[in-house]
């Protein structure tokens, strides 16, 4: 019945849970307050890490100054802002736990759920129980409209259906490492978990309402997303590009037909509309093709940079008691 479960960890740590934050210093303290309730009591041997992605407010010191009351807790500092991909992989590098949950910071992935998680992970039902949005009832029409649209971009580019899925997401440690494996800087979390084909479980839940703030995505950011995520799983736009290209191709190849009777026939030269016409077609279609090539080669410049995901500005340690052999399970 196990079988697809991994045996926990050396360190005995049965759970970690990865906690992104970015400018989260209103809520991060009942946030924690809630987490750590859930927690503890349906689980012995966990640890939380908070990744704070540069924060430009409090949030750090938030969490410092809560940390005494959590031995648990553990805390990593980034320089600046790197995105919500590279806290996640510092976290997943992060993690001891035989199982690893990956939740935001606003209040917005219940912790309630957790307890529903572990117990199917544990039951051994799937390697990857993720939960599903049931339905967003707080976003504003601006964020569904964005979400839809990159939803949409990435199911017809990618063929990847990520219109329920969430970051919200347990991960046995054997996804774990196989995640860690991946060589990729540009990293797109959701996708990738998708992506290894370990067994899935899904669990639905309802968004909740942030606990404070608004969210950090703006359309540009989104677009960036959906551009990255894009070009690393799918050379459809590439395809795509060559497709219109051919269109084009016949369109000229008709134009010509009809210039070339008309020049046979006489007929004078009909202005220069329809050459503007053909001209900014062809130009902007030429435009675009360059556009896509570049945003590929974006994506393998900033792979051969090899640069670091991440840089990380202050530790603060989870304190987790060590365990006698005979205790660890
Ligand atoms: N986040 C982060 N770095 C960023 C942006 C967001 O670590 O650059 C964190 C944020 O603190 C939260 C999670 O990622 O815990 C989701 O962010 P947000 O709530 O803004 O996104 P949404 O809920 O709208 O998807
Ligand atoms: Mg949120």
């Amino acid at each position: 019945m196990n079988s697809d479960k991994t045996l926990p960890a050396r360190t005995g740590t049965e759970l970690s849970v990865i906690v992104p934050a970015f400018n989260e210093a209103e809520g991060i303290a009942a946030f924690l307050e809630i987490l750590f309730g859930v927690l503890r009591g349906c689980c012995t041997r966990f640890e939380v890490w908070i990744v704070d992605d540069g924060s430009r407010d409090d949030t750090w010191l938030r969490v410092h100054a809560v940390h005494e009351h959590y031995p648990e807790l553990g805390g990593i500092r980034f320089t600046r802002n790197f995105g919500k991909e590279a806290a996640v992989l510092a976290g997943l590098r992060q993690s001891s736990g035989a199982a690893v949950v990956v939740m935001d910071s606003d209040g917005q992935h219940p912790p309630s759920l957790l307890p529903e998680m572990l117990d199917a992970w544990r039951a051994g039902e799937a390697q990857i129980i993720a939960a599903q949005k049931a339905a967003r009832p707080s976003d504003r029409l601006m964020e569904r409209l964005n979400a839809h649209l990159f939803n949409t971009l990435m199911r017809t580019m990618t063929g990847l259906d990520l219109s329920a899925a969430s970051d919200y997401r347990l991960l046995d440690r054997r996804v774990v490492d196989a995640l860690l494996a991946f060589p990729e800087r540009v990293r797109f979390f959701r996708g990738m978990t998708v992506w290894t084909g370990f067994t899935t479980k899904n669990l639905a839940f309802e968004v909740a309402p942030r606990l404070a703030g608004s969210s950090h995505w703006s359309t540009a950011q989104l677009t960036k997303l959906a551009v990255n995520a894009i070009t690393a799983y799918s050379a459809k736009p590439l395809g795509l590009v060559f497709r219109s290209g051919l269109v084009g191709m016949v369109a000229a190849i008709l134009l010509f037909l009809q210039a070339m009777y008309s020049w046979i026939t006489g007929i004078a030269v009909s202005g220069w509309t329809s050459v503007t016409v053909v001209m900014l077609f062809f130009g902007s279609a030429n435009l675009l093709g360059i556009g896509v090539l570049g945003a590929y080669l974006a994506q393998i410049f900033d792979e051969i940079k090899a640069r670091p995901e991440y840089l990380i500005r202050q530790e603060l340690d989870a304190a987790v008691p060590i365990l006698k052999p005979d205790n660890a399970r």
